[in-house]
């Protein structure tokens, strides 16, 4: 069960300080409050790494900013090796006066990191196959550094990243125009060869569709809103799976001024997206390995025939959509490595196959 009360004390600490520039005095207070925060639970270790900032449109001097990742170690001898990523941004940014202004940040970032430490709370009660991480950056608000830093040493140093959840903004739910969107969230995903970021989010769509029925997962078939940014395209560009929770109702008015408090949040709408994180880590932290290859039959005939390279006593999923939808609209467990099917056309229909758990790869 999330805490609301937790979501309320983390809000409320982080917007107690004026702002958390990372430019400026607060951002190392707020990050040594976060170390202590993450190790107080049981079972993580935490690291901070310091990225360092070049001199910059909002980077007036050259600067370290701290980056604190909590780790919680995974039981399996080889999934353990596998990273699954919950993130957010602990700074904050006035645009009214960029260096000195009020920026209490309480929804951007506050409502990812509370959202963070609450799922870190609840996931801990168990032991997972795979190896969770709670990230959060800072200098998000400086053109992403934060998460630059740490996705570029990722890819140097090989890190085995399954998925990285970003949150930034989850907890709003009245936008300027007085209208209110409390029963959805959106994920943006970006499609690409290198990653499987659209097909995490079409999957987590499907799987929240049942186990959530009454909050949607709303897909938007984009990396990112129109002309903003988030943490989780530095990991894109580096070729790992990555994307961005954030509510559907957008304020702009409060965005970045000393009018993102938490008073104007919706604790309960953002509880429910804290729930959304919580249910696709657990799978994601469960899941038996993907397929590696997944092979669509190309002889002419009306069925389909699928086969793929994985272990023949294991159980996975076969996903079908129409060409024309974004959803998977069947799905149907296997015990083994194919799947035929003499009704379901392979010219009139898209498929894929997955852990039972995990992310679809998608045949071809
Ligand atoms: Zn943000």
């Amino acid at each position: 069960m999330v805490d609301k009360g937790n979501l309320k004390a983390t809000l409320r600490r982080l917007s107690s300080w004026p702002n958390r520039n990372s430019n400026g005095p607060h951002i190392a207070e707020a990050a040594q409050w976060l170390r202590e925060q993450f190790a107080q639970i049981e079972g993580s270790t935490v690291t901070e790494i310091p990225v360092s900032l070049p001199v910059g449109p909002r980077v007036p001097v050259e600067i370290d900013a701290p980056q604190v990742l909590s780790v919680r170690k995974g039981t399996h001898p080889e999934l353990s090796e596998n990273l699954v990523f919950m993130s957010a941004h602990f700074d904050s940014l006035s645009m009214v006066d960029k260096l000195h202004g009020a920026a209490p940040g309480a929804n951007d970032d506050g409502s990812g990191i509370a959202a963070l430490l609450e799922a870190h709370r609840m996931l801990s009660t168990d032991s997972w196959p795979r190896t969770l991480v709670f990230a959060a950056f800072s200098a998000e608000e400086q053109g992403l550094l934060g998460a630059k830093g740490i996705a570029k040493r990722a890819r140097e140093e090989n890190w085995q990243i399954d998925a990285v959840l970003n949150n930034d903004m989850i907890g709003n739910s009245v936008d300027d125009l007085g209208r209110r969107e409390a029963g959805a969230v959106r994920i943006f995903s970006e499609e690409s060869p290198s990653h499987r970021s659209r097909e995490l989010a079409r999957w987590a769509n499907w799987m929240l569709a049942q186990e959530m029925p009454d909050h949607e997962l709303r897909l938007v078939l984009r990396p990112d809103r129109m002309g903003r940014g988030g943490d989780h395209t530095p990991f894109n560009r580096e070729g790992f799976t990555a994307v961005r929770f954030t509510e559907c109702n957008e304020a702009y008015s409060r965005q970045h001024t000393e009018a993102d408090t938490v008073e104007a949040m919706d604790l309960d709408y953002l509880a429910k997206n804290v729930e959304v994180n919580v249910r696709i880590l657990r799978h994601l932290l469960a899941a038996e390995p993907a397929p590696t290859v997944v092979h669509i039959d190309r002889a002419q005939g009306y069925g389909t025939g699928l086969s793929w390279s994985g272990n023949a006593f294991r159980r996975y999923r076969v996903y079908w959509r129409r060409t024309t939808s974004a959803f998977w609209e069947g799905t149907e467990e296997v015990t083994g490595c194919e799947w035929a099917s003499s009704e379901r056309s392979k010219d009139e229909w898209e498929f894929a196959v997955g852990a039972i758990d995990g992310i679809p790869v998608p045949a071809n």
